[in-house]
């Protein structure tokens, strides 16, 4: 069954790009030198937007849970300096507020949220009359109907800048990939939502550095509209997602070994 949303194109979000739109970025905002410094090296890549946690949703208590308004104020900061978008993952209702009060350009549900339609609901509330684009991760487990209403939700909230990311989803199969690609999912939320700008974000699909260009290639062949991928000035030290980090210099080389064979849609 096909969907209606009522949408925007990528094209027309205002923001500068041909070809895949690339967001990259640390997984989190750690400190005001670790964001400006990434930025300075991620505006280098070819990247467009400048991607940073600062909620973190992290698996176990006690873990780095990101750094909240402040971190927002050094986003704002590595825009000024870079001129590149901002975007940051929202969950609740007070998130969007802070990214609204500092023109965030554009935000993304995550992954753990989106598996949640009270959540969902109350973002798509809180986004009533406003304009920022956001993106939605598929939800953890392998359901395209909870992806979908997801993007419902917030379509009717009018949210028409939407978009969504494929990051994987969780498997009991053991594979060297952290998450699992479901490409047929991809395929059908393609199909059934037409229109929709849809990433892959190959990082937290893969887990591994290693991993990620091959599986941001397959994206881009499969005709993704992006890709998000996570880049930290010095990754092993980094507090969340440390093996999954390039530095800005090897995203730099990962972005340009890549090969668009089709025009992005
Ligand atoms: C992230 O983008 O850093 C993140 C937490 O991702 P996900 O929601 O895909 O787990
Ligand atoms: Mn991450």
């Amino acid at each position: 069954m096909s969907v209606q949303l009522d949408i925007d194109g990528i094209d027309s979000w205002g923001f500068k790009h041909e070809g895949p739109f690339i967001i990259a970025g640390p997984c989190s905002a750690e400190t005001r030198e670790q964001v400006l410094e990434t930025a300075r090296g991620v505006a280098k890549t070819g990247a467009h937007m400048l991607r940073a946690g600062i909620w973190k949703p992290r698996t176990r208590p006690n873990c780095f849970e990101g750094m909240g308004e402040e971190g927002l104020k050094w986003l704002v900061e590595a825009r000024e300096e870079t001129g590149m978008p901002i975007s940051t993952e929202t969950a609740t209702p007070e998130h969007v507020e802070l990214c609204l009060k500092y023109n965030v350009d554009l935000i993304w549900v995550g992954a753990r949220t989106t598996v949640n339609p009270f959540a969902v609901q109350a973002l798509a509330d809180s986004l009533k009359g406003t304009d920022i684009p956001v993106l939605v991760k598929n939800p953890i487990n392998p359901d395209v109907e909870l992806w979908i209403g997801a993007l419902e939700r917030l379509n009717k909230a009018g949210v028409r800048k939407l978009g969504a990311i494929h990051r994987g989803f969780s498997s009991a199969k053991v594979t060297e990939l952290r998450n699992a690609p479901n490409w047929r999912i991809f395929i059908e939320l393609r199909r059934r939502c037409e229109g929709l700008p849809i990433i892959c974000d190959p990082s937290h699909l893969c887990g591994k550095r290693a991993l990620i260009p091959a599986v941001a290639q397959k994206a881009l062949d499969l005709l993704f509209d992006g890709l998000m991928i996570e880049s930290h000035i010095d990754p092993d030290k980094a507090l969340s997602d440390s093996k999954q980090q390039f530095t800005p210099e090897d995203l730099g080389k990962v972005i340009a070994g890549l090969q668009v064979r089709h025009p992005a849609v």
